[in-house]
């Protein structure tokens, strides 16, 4: 085969807010080879992504994300590493195109597999995908009677994994975030597990997290996740050396297999959350994996978006029996949960699975998406390099940029 065409569609919620919701928009991508057809996203940033895909080249090693993938046969998965080595290459200084790249990459993916009528974590060289534990992701309450109603409600709604995050937590003292997490542990009673989301908040500084160490030790927290920048691995390993019963968690913010091994190394994080859709795909995410089963490290799927981005930040760990939690999106916005035509929900026992299907399993359905897209053309000297493809004819129906 080989890659004849890549087709982006932006599409995004009418109004995008300063929430810290990344399933507001999103950036489809459609990948043809033939007569096959593959799909994949890209995370965050949809226009910029685009753009990497059709910048002209500032120089040799700053090409557009394009010039690496258009026309590359594609024969199976050592097609899709070379075809990312010659990105890494021939983009390298283009710092968008890890998130251009990691959409094309998942796309290439679900293409193989539909072709070869097999899932993706088949092809990855697992014989099972094994059930994940989904955790719900929350914001913390602005009270901590606020935290302690909306752990009830979620434990109602029948997770068994429940994380915490954002809001105020790291901005004002340790005592009063002390409060919100063990007003979580009371919502959410002796057995779930509570994670918890620090944002990044300290930067570098050491100091303040360990100061919230004893509240998360004392409530039995599994985790804090990214309490410094994702490039920090000095305070990483110090808080990890200081912390006993809870892990330290990082990772999102990878996008390169180094970004997260170093993280593992010298970062000494007990689990590591890899997006597949930002760190070049789900080849590089299946390195991270393998990487982490080797330093005893668990590996977590990071995703905020839709159950096609699910799916694909799944499949690097669906084989690995013992590396159970999983990130879930919840309450995504109405862009995200359109867009595709099959869910990925918790069975009876409240665990959720990589579909046992060929490729990602899931169907892009760009008929109800329609209301959603927008219109993008890119022109340079008044000549074209990028018009959106629409599924049907007409505008769409959602014009103003807010
Ligand atoms: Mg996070």
């Amino acid at each position: 085969m080989k890659i004849d065409a890549v087709d982006f569609f932006y599409a995004s919620m009418p109004e995008v807010t300063l929430e810290a919701d990344g399933s507001q928009d999103a950036l489809l991508v459609r990948v043809t080879a033939g007569d096959h057809v593959g799909w994949g996203e890209c995370e965050a940033s949809p226009l910029t992504s685009i753009a990497a895909f059709v910048a002209p080249r500032s120089h040799g090693v700053c090409q557009p994300v394009g010039a690496s993938v258009l026309g590359e046969s594609l024969d199976g998965p050592e097609d899709i590493a070379r075809i990312a080595r010659l990105v890494a290459r021939n983009s390298m200084d283009l710092l968008q195109a890890a998130h251009t790249w990691s959409g094309i990459e998942i796309a290439l993916w679900d293409l193989l597999g539909r072709a070869r009528e097999e899932p993706v974590w088949r092809m990855l060289g697992y014989a099972e995908s094994h059930a994940k534990l989904p955790y719900a992701s929350m914001l913390f309450g602005a009270t901590p009677q606020d935290t302690l109603e909306r752990a009830r409600s979620v434990q109602a709604r029948g997770f068994h994994a429940v994380k915490f995050g954002w809001g105020r937590y790291g901005t004002g003292s340790a005592a009063e975030d002390a409060d919100h997490v063990a007003a979580a542990r009371e919502g959410l009673g002796s057995d779930a597990l509570l994670l918890v989301d620090a944002g990044q908040i300290w930067g570098d500084d050491l100091q303040p997290a360990l100061e919230r160490l004893p509240a998360l030790e004392a409530a039995g927290a599994t985790w804090l996740e990214e309490p410094f920048l994702p490039h920090a691995f000095v305070p990483h390993a110090e808080l990890a050396r200081a912390a006993r019963g809870v892990g330290i968690a990082g990772g999102e913010g990878a996008h390169t297999v180094h970004m997260a091994t170093n993280l593992i190394d010298y970062g000494n994080v007990r689990f590591v959350q890899i997006d597949a859709a930002r760190i070049g795909g789900i080849g590089p995410a299946k390195e991270v994996a393998d990487h982490a089963v080797a330093s005893g490290v668990t590996f977590v799927n990071h995703t905020f978006t839709s159950h096609l981005a699910l799916s694909a930040s799944l499949q690097p760990f669906a084989g690995l029996a013992d590396h159970r939690i999983c990130e879930y999106p919840v309450e995504p916005k109405r862009v995200a949960e359109v867009l595709s035509v099959q869910h990925i929900t918790p069975d009876h026992n409240g665990e959720i699975r990589a579909p046992d299907a060929p490729g990602l399993g899931i169907d892009v359905d760009l008929d109800a998406l329609r209301p959603y897209l927008r219109t993008v053309d890119i022109a340079i000297d008044g000549v074209p390099v990028f018009s959106s493809p629409l599924p049907v004819d007409g505008p769409p129906k959602v014009n103003a940029i807010s």
